[in-house]
């Protein structure tokens, strides 16, 4: 077998590795860039290998990371097999079209203010270019065992972080060549586990908190949170990923509210993203922690804002309010408006619920900016900022140790990617000391033979 590292070396975005496993082109992820700028240009650099010269691509899940790049690599001569979990095909039905609607929206956004670089401005790819691509998914179930050929199958694992979500066995026959995926937290409010591995050759690891530990979810501090801003008038936003941090928060906030911890404040989630990502949530029940009861809890609390016109009526509403919108780091979508609204004013919050990426506006914010730049405006940071880390998909360092200890015949090589420089650093030394294997962090189009 050959591994090549194509993204997600140095940073926690742009998941692509390909895999050469007895003559057949298999890329494992296929995900954007996302974030810093330096790194969202490389969405629209070529990969080393031609995308019709690939026999099949394989997602660990749905999140853009991991699948944002599909329709630009469809549109670029890729028409092979995309295999996902059954979930994950779900959620990329609703991802990836809305990831080229915000692209095409964002390029006319730019032409009409004129703050691109391109002229005129591009979107990677359209709307229309993602719906081509959903064609080409064909779900895999978890544990199911996959042939690509007789000498090469494939497997799904369950690794918990959001619905479908897969570590990835790719095997020749001989060895096996494990991807974590995105690996989720023992303790995680809506999602189980992650399933142990019990054996890997070779194995590719996540590292996004490598050098953190999560604290405790501490429901405390985010009851006085609210209480605090209720009482001074103001609203509280919490941009979340609209699959599966959207769904925990309207969780937490049914049970709050039912248990009369929080003021009874009207609660919206204004993102028709994580509206369709909830539906899903209903649909399959078998693979989280929320029952029919739960969801529908979920549904008689919430106003879902879907249309333009009610978001916009929204916006212009005065009452305090808690509101869940998308993106998660304020890279996009519906939630830059509520933030151009609430920021300037000092009686609301602002709840980060996840990571938050180098350079995205979340990042800035919870680092303390006094102003950001939102559509080309400079908007004054004076709402009170808060970064409940505790409330993340990913499992942090120690967690990820304990996770891969289920392993007992050590990995001939472990290669340790999605994370940034010194939490990737970090993850690595820890495998090689504490579990006494050969780990390493691999640099951008690396090859190894296996
Ligand atoms: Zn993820």
């Amino acid at each position: 077998m050959k591994l090549q590292f194509l993204g997600a070396t140095g940073t926690v975005t742009g998941s692509k590795y390909l895999v050469e496993v007895n003559g057949r082109r298999i890329l494992v992820d296929c995900g954007l860039y996302q974030g810093v700028k330096n790194y969202r240009q490389m969405n629209w650099q070529d990969l080393p290998v031609k995308p019709e010269k690939l026999d099949a691509v394989v997602l660990t899940h749905a999140h853009l990371d991991h699948s944002g790049y599909l329709p630009l690599l469809v549109k670029k001569g890729f028409s092979g097999p995309v295999y996902t979990t059954p979930g994950t095909k779900e959620l990329c039905k609703i991802l990836l079209p809305d990831a080229g609607f915000l692209q095409e929206e964002d390029a006319r956004y730019a032409s009409r203010h004129g703050y691109s670089k391109h002229n005129p401005p591009l979107p990677l790819y359209t709307e229309e270019d993602a719906r081509k691509a959903l064609k080409q998914l064909q779900p895999v179930a978890f544990n199911d065992i996959h042939k690509l050929a007789d000498d090469v199958s494939i497997r799904f694992r369950p690794a918990g972080h959001i619905l479908g979500a897969a570590s990835l066995e790719v095997f020749d026959g001989h060895e096996l060549l494990v991807f974590s995926g995105d690996v989720g937290r023992p303790d995680d409010v809506i999602m189980y586990p992650p399933e142990p591995l019990k054996r890997a050759d070779y194995l590719v690891i996540e590292s996004t908190y490598g050098d953190r530990e999560h604290l405790d979810l501490d429901l405390d501090a985010f009851v006085r949170l609210i209480a605090k801003t209720a009482k001074a008038g103001g609203s509280v936003l919490i941009p979340a990923f609209a699959v599966g941090r959207a769904q925990m928060m309207l969780h937490i906030l049914e049970q709050l509210k039912s248990q009369n911890r929080i003021p009874p404040l009207p609660v919206y989630l204004n993102s028709p993203m994580a509206i369709k990502a909830t539906e899903v949530f209903h649909r399959f029940h078998e693979r989280h922690r929320l029952s029919k009861e739960d969801c529908e809890r979920i549904d008689a609390m919430t106003h879902y804002v879907r249309t333009v016109e009610d978001s916009m009526a929204l916006m212009e509403q005065n009452y305090p309010s808690i509101i869940v919108s998308a993106s998660g780091m304020a890279s996009g979508g519906r939630v830059l408006h509520h933030l151009k609204k609430m920021l300037p004013k000092h009686r609301n919050t602002i709840i980060f619920a996840g990571y938050q990426s180098m350079a995205t506006r979340g990042e800035k914010l919870v680092h303390g900016a006094t102003s950001i730049k939102i559509h080309g405006q400079d908007v004054p940071v004076k709402a009170n900022i808060c970064h409940l880390d505790s409330l993340s998909a990913h499992a942090d360092a120690g967690q990820m140790i304990s996770w891969l200890s289920s392993i007992k015949t050590p990995p001939k090589q472990v290669f340790v990617t999605h994370g940034e420089p010194e939490a990737a650093q970090a993850m690595s030394d820890r495998v090689a000391t504490e579990l006494g294997w050969n780990a390493r962090v691999p640099v951008l189009n690396e090859e190894v033979q296996l």
